[in-house]
């Protein structure tokens, strides 16, 4: 199933559907296609954070208008808390005048007298308990983590947000922070880089009519996947007729061997070949070659050539400019085709012929050298690199072209498989790790600074109100920023 973008609306929707089910003027359609498409109306209607934040705004206003009206209140009624009692601790008069003991506690003045001279007098302030209370409550308010709880999460949330909208799905919010951190970028080339639509452009070295070539190699290609077999499909024309195929067999990253009305066939590289023992010959064309054998002997080759996505350039340049140190291209295709394609994009580093273990291989190699702190993020269709998908410390995969093992191993799925994303992806978790960072020191500083205020008693309970509510508020408005990411 592939996902196409509504020219008119904008919405993603099937290809099942002739139309766009969600402005299409046919009734009957418009109705299948939002019952199918429920749950993703139902997502759009769901209410936004803008609820929860008028509720706090009127919290706060509640709270202001409270202690504007009944402050004074509140503060006398800490104010006039019981001052330390006075006492009186005479005991009871002694049978002989001359050694009697008085102590007296008057206010703050404790007094020792013996034998009617003073003996000792201590004095000290007044507790002033109604001030040290307010404090403390003050104190405790300041201290609430609601900035910090509801903001930072608030944060991520719009961020996978604003991303999903811009048809980058984020997995979970630790990929957003992993990929503010990329510094290396790794592609695959078929249908990453390039369209992954196959041409046949040319026949070669083939004793067998060329048609009976392309039949031949469709029919044993008829259950993969790959899109050299699509295009070899669309190639040989007509319906093919899957009975006469039996025992195939796909190889990883290097072809497929089937029988075909009897008879072995083999379609795929030069590696396929020399693990078959069948003598090939190598094509001085450019592009990719698909070496046909026929029952163990060598039947010649099929040139076709693939084009670079539109994009694929502009994408490479991007990545740099926002700060990708290294761009690096795998591919299981031949090294002529890898490097013309490399030079072509401005990708830094090329390695071709390589198997999916050997993808993996170089994957590893790179984490190795990658600096402490530093990601690596791989894309790939899914096609012969899902275990490099998981491999990497993020996997990116194409959501239309790429295959459900991608979809399902990538840890950031592009919805319309266009590489420009990738770099729009990474500014969107540079923004949401940003807005993080400034609402933490902004909560954090606050409270410090309000909370030295009020231990020196140059603060009181308006200014805790604000460096908790006051400061909330702020953090989940700055949030909020995070879902502004359409001109990134
Ligand atoms: P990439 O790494 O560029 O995406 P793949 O790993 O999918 O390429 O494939 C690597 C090579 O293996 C192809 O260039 C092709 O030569 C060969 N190959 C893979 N699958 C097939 C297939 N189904 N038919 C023919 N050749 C294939
Ligand atoms: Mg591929």
């Amino acid at each position: 199933m592939k996902l196409l973008k509504c020219p008119k609306c904008g919405e993603l929707f099937s290809d099942s559907y002739k139309e766009c089910p969600f402005c299409a003027e046919d009734e009957e359609l418009a109705q299948g296609g939002k019952a199918r498409h429920g749950r993703r109306i139902q997502r759009q209607k769901s209410p936004s954070i803008g609820g929860p934040v008028l509720v706090i705004v009127i919290v706060f206003l509640a709270a202001f208008l409270v202690y504007a009206f009944f402050g004074d209140k509140i503060s006398s009624l800490f104010e006039k808390t019981d001052k330390p009692s006075v006492e009186d601790v005479t005991p009871a008069p002694s049978p002989t005048p001359d050694t009697s003991v008085t102590l007296t506690l008057d206010q703050q003045t404790l007094t020792l007298v013996e034998g009617g001279s003073t003996k000792l007098t201590v004095s000290g302030a007044d507790a002033d308990w109604g001030t040290w209370v307010y404090r403390a409550l003050t104190f405790l308010v300041i201290s609430c983590p609601c900035a910090l709880v509801i903001s930072i999460p608030l944060s991520f949330f719009a961020g996978l947000g604003g991303a999903g909208k811009e048809g980058v799905l984020i997995k979970g919010s630790n990929y957003l922070e992993a990929l503010s951190q990329t510094k290396t970028v790794v592609f695959d080339k078929t249908g990453t880089l390039t369209q992954g639509v196959f041409e046949v452009s040319a026949v070669h070295h083939s004793p067998m009519a060329q048609e009976k070539l392309l039949e031949y190699a469709a029919l044993a290609e008829c259950a993969s996947s790959h899109p050299i077999s699509k295009s070899l499909q669309k190639a040989a024309g007509g319906a093919l007729d899957r009975s006469r195929v039996t025992d195939i067999q796909e190889h990883s990253g290097r072809g497929v061997t089937a029988v075909v009305d009897g008879v072995t066939v083999a379609a795929g590289n030069g590696k396929l070949m020399e693990e078959l023992g069948v003598a090939w010959h190598e094509c001085h064309s450019v592009g990719t070659i698909v070496h046909i054998a026929v029952n163990g002997e060598y039947a010649g080759h099929i040139v076709i050539s693939d084009v670079e996505k539109p994009h694929s350039r502009d994408a490479i340049a991007a990545l740099k400019a926002a700060g990708v140190t290294k761009t690096v291209m795998l591919t299981g295709d031949i090294q002529k085709v890898a490097d013309y394609v490399a030079r072509d994009l401005g990708v830094d580093e090329v390695r071709a012929e390589l198997l999916p273990a050997d993808k993996v291989a170089r994957v590893e190699e790179l984490l190795k050298a990658e600096p402490e702190g530093a990601k690596l993020a791989f894309v790939g269709d899914g096609i012969n690199d899902a275990p490099v998908l998981s491999r990497a410390d993020i996997g990116i995969a194409m959501g239309a072209m790429g295959s459900d093992a991608a979809i399902e191993a990538a840890d950031v799925v592009l919805m319309d498989d266009d590489p420009m994303k990738i770099a729009k992806a990474i500014k969107i978790s540079r923004k949401c790790i940003r807005i993080v960072h400034e609402n933490i020191v902004f909560s954090l500083g606050v409270k410090l600074l309000c909370l030295l205020l009020v231990a020196l008693g140059f603060a009181n309970m308006w200014m805790g109100i604000f460096a908790d509510v006051g400061v909330m508020v702020l953090a989940v408005l700055n949030a909020i920023r995070a879902l502004r990411v359409h001109n990134l």
